[in-house]
């Protein structure tokens, strides 16, 4: 079967659904393809903190309505060391910015039914997708549904297919320059039937490694303890998650509450970035083109911005046929991708014990979280990083003589 849209977009994750979105507000056709179920799409808990420019892109883009009425505002988030909590007032230290939690499970959720109430395709299920015809700028996707193959043609490929998928590597080697990190640590995180003990999330440095306390709503939480990212799930019951992260997020005044464990699993850590982000027609974003370590918070909040800065270059090519935002998106893109990547990092390596560190390295990690914490020039720097910068502030430096 052969069909034909204006952008084909490869992956229904967070950074596929939006554009989709996006682009249907402002009358551009596209063709969602994923490779999943719509329930394990649905169901797949990752993310929970939505910076504020993620926010108001939601709300811009007509989905913002559910997660106005149940997401969670957050003003600052709390640093444990030293057996005590200290609070980073983030809205105090950014002019009212704010961040929320709200899972990306619900976003996604919300994003779906926005496309099929709307009648707009988004096909679950696809198998063996391939691209061809990049190299003549006459992209054709191929893809079976539903026991049928089909052809589809189009103008552009979103390739919003995520870390693992097929668009990246559709790209000439000698194309695309790539730089990455793996971490000698991964998270083991859970799912929790019990309300938040705490109001902020709570990011814990001990001598038995990293703990973070997050939540999804007023009664499920979400807590994380760091792990090699080789172990193996089945080496830790309920009971050993509960001691470790009692031990870890210890603090002075301060009591954990236990809940049925929902859902267990360990992610690996990584830092990865290829560029450009574009290559003729095809527009990598979000997982496709970078990842970071979840200790900034910052995925799925770059996949957002990534397919913004796509989406006012898609309108404008397909309005006036002003190519310059395209060719302009990698660049915008990378520059935002590459604060996000050093912010991650920096939080990730602050908080986190490598089993190849010294008591010196520990040492070091303990001075900067007094002086992120003490300092109002260091607490307003992690604070403006964590909110999110305003895409305008991430933008390439103007050229100047
Ligand atoms: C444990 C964990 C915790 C996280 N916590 C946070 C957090 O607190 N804050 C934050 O901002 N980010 C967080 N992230 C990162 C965030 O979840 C990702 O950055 C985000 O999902 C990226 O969205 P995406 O749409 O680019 O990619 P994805 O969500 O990976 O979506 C890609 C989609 O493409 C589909 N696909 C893959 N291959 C194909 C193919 N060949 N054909 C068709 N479809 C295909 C996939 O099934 C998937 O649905 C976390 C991630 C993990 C794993």
């Amino acid at each position: 079967m052969s069909e034909r849209t204006q952008v084909a977009i490869i992956g229904a994750g967070p950074a596929g659904l939006l554009l989709g979105q996006l682009l249907h507000r402002h009358g551009i056709d596209a063709v969602i393809l994923e490779a999943r179920s719509r329930d394990y799409v649905e169901a797949r808990i990752r993310a929970g903190l939505l910076e504020q420019g993620t926010i108001e892109t939601l709300r811009e883009a007509g989905v913002g309505e559910r997660m106005d009425a149940e997401g969670i505002v957050h003003g600052g988030i709390y640093l444990c060391f030293d057996h005590a909590l200290h609070h980073i007032p983030m809205r105090e230290l950014t002019n009212g910015r704010t961040m929320m939690i709200y899972g990306q499970t619900e976003v996604v959720k919300d994003l779906v039914a926005a496309r099929l109430e709307a009648g707009l395709p988004l096909l679950f299920e696809c198998e063996d997708v391939a691209l061809d015809g990049l190299e003549h700028d006459e992209p054709l996707v191929r893809y079976r549904h539903e026991g049928a193959e089909h052809e589809l043609r189009c103008e552009i490929v979103g390739g919003c297919d995520g870390f693992h998928g097929i668009c990246r590597p559709t790209i000439p080697a000698d194309a695309l320059s790539v730089w990455g990190r793996e971490y000698p640590y991964g998270w083991l995180g859970i799912l929790a039937d019990v309300a938040p003990s705490t109001d902020e999330l709570i990011y814990a440095y001990s001598d038995r490694g990293f703990a973070l306390h997050s939540m999804r709503s007023h009664t499920r939480s979400r807590l994380y303890v760091q792990v090699d990212p080789d172990d193996d799930i089945a080496n830790w019951s309920d009971d050993r998650i509960w001691s470790e992260l009692h031990q870890r997020l210890a603090s002075d005044g301060w009591e954990l509450r236990e809940g049925e464990v929902l859902d267990k699993g360990i992610t690996p850590m990584r830092s990865f970035v290829a560029a450009p982000m574009r290559y003729r027609s095809l527009m990598l974003a979000g997982d496709a083109a970078h990842i970071v370590p979840p200790t900034g918070a910052k995925g799925l909040n770059l996949a957002v911005a990534d397919v913004t800065v796509l989406a006012d270059a898609l309108v404008a090519h397909f309005a006036s046929g002003s190519d310059t935002g395209l060719d302009e998106y990698s660049d915008r893109c990378l520059t935002r991708v590459w604060r996000a990547e050093h912010f991650s990092w920096f939080m990730t390596t602050m908080l986190h014990l490598d089993p190849q560190d010294d008591a010196f390295g520990r040492e070091l990690q303990r001075s900067q979280l007094r002086y992120v914490t003490r300092s109002t020039a260091a607490s307003t720097s992690l604070a403006e990083n964590y909110v999110g910068l305003p895409l305008e502030q991430t933008a390439p430096p103007a050229v100047t003589r």
